[in-house]
């Protein structure tokens, strides 16, 4: 099986964020591996392990796992961080062309990558924690034409009759899907305990391959991306007004008659 699970370098979720010319700022900010990108990356090697002899991620087993990452030069050091949980390579997307790009265009350049890969399996997280719309797995399996199984809770596969199914909680209950390979899935945080990186695996991570391709490599007009082919531009954004002192209320003896006083003024009741 050929594996590819797609991770996003994001904005640290506690570092505080501001805009430039009408994106975030992601250079002056601490950035991370998007945490939910580490669910689909502890799936794949689950994947793996549970269909291979060795029980290890690896070329011996005759199973790879590729990590794909579109993002500036520092992504680098998201991608390291996810090697190290124990994928094989990792091919970044880095071209400064691309700054700026919106959804329709990262999905555009990924599927791109994953068509050239000839993979079996795509993986992604939920959503980013940055830009958060969800849309890119969809989006994907879209342009790539391939069965599409998202938000699953629960992911088996039968390798040697090229089969995956998911299990999804919805509203009305639970849905089991199954597809033929080539598919894409996204996992939900609930899916499995992502493992922490060992010292070995950091070591050895060091050493794992990152192919570094720009759009020429992956034959993608510049005019197609970037932020003058966005199809959304922010406008304007304000920051969140700072949060007020709240109210004290004081007991003494008249504090739930203040209570509820307070909260019919706030027309909460
Ligand atoms: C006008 C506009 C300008 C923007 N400018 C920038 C910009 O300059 N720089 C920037 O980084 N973003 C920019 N964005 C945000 C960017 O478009 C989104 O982050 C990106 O398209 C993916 O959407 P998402 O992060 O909401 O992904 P979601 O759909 O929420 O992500 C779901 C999953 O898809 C995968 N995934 C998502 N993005 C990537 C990626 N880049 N590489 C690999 N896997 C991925 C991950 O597995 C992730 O868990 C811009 C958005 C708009 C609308």
């Amino acid at each position: 099986m050929k594996i590819a699970v797609c991770v996003k370098q994001v904005p640290d979720s506690w570092a505080e964020k501001k805009m430039a010319d009408g994106l975030l700022d992601r250079a002056n900010v601490d950035a991370v591996l998007n945490d939910l990108d580490e669910y689909a990356i502890e799936e794949a090697l689950r994947i793996v392990e549970a269909n291979s002899p060795t029980k290890e991620a690896g070329e011996a087993s005759g199973h790879t796992i590729t990590l794909i990452s579109m993002g500036p030069e520092r992504a680098t050091e998201a991608i390291r961080k996810a090697l190290s949980m124990g994928a094989d390579e990792a091919i970044h997307i880095c071209d400064d062309q691309l700054a700026g790009s919106d959804a329709l265009a990262t999905s555009l350049v990924l599927a791109k990558v994953i068509s050239d890969g000839a993979f079996d399996l795509v993986i992604c997280g939920t959503e980013s924690t940055d830009a958060r719309m969800s849309v890119i797995p969809a989006m994907l399996a879209e342009r790539l034409s391939w069965a599409q199984l998202t938000f699953a809770g629960t992911v088996s596969v039968d390798p040697s009759m090229k089969k995956v199914s998911i299990a999804r909680s919805t509203e009305f209950g639970i849905e089991n899907m199954e597809a033929n390979f080539p598919a894409v899935i996204s996992v939900i945080e609930k899916i499995n305990e992502p493992r922490y990186p060992s010292f070995k695996g950091i070591m050895a991570a060091k050493k794992k391959t990152i192919t570094t391709k720009n759009l020429g490599d992956i034959n993608i007009a510049p005019e197609l991306v970037g932020s003058k082919a966005a199809w959304s531009k922010v406008k304007d954004a304000t920051l969140r007004p700072a949060r007020s002192a709240g109210v004290k209320v004081e007991d003494a003896g008249e504090g739930g008659r203040k209570l509820v006083e307070f909260l019919v003024e706030k027309r909460a009741i």
